[in-house]
């Protein structure tokens, strides 16, 4: 029997697929990682699995903690390379602290930050 999914794919599944376009700064075979299309941050890029089964990153520590622990590796490669290193990691959580996409993702941000804030 054939089960067909009725859930929309999110933003950043399109984006995997090459459905609409994105400046591509990473990928490997379950990560990718993008240019920010909003960025509020000098360097801001999100770094995304490919799989949308996990919605936010208690889902993904709990469901799968290597692929957690490999895209905090990727943000550091991209701070590498984008930002001398030195990034701040924000995953929100919720809707209340402004999550809009349901398909986890992590920001990493860079170059010079505003003091004083850890939001963004
Ligand atoms: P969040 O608010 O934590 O769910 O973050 C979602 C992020 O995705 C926001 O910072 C948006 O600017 C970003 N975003 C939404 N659509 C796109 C897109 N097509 N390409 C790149 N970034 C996007």
């Amino acid at each position: 029997m054939c089960y067909m999914s009725t859930t929309e794919p999110t933003v950043f599944e399109r984006i995997v697929a090459r459905e609409i376009p994105a400046t591509i700064v990473y990928e490997d075979d379950r990560i990718i990682a993008f240019q920010d299309i909003v960025p509020k941050a000098p360097v801001h890029l999100l770094v995304v699995p490919k799989t949308s089964e996990f919605a936010n990153v208690t889902e993904l520590a709990a469901g799968d903690p290597q692929l957690l622990a490999d895209i905090v590796a990727v943000a550091q490669i991209l701070a590498d390379d984008h930002s001398g290193g030195n990034y701040r990691l924000i995953f929100n959580t919720g809707e209340r602290v402004g999550q809009t996409v349901f398909h986890v993702h992590a920001h990493v941000l860079g170059g010079a930050l505003s003091e004083g804030t850890l939001g963004f």
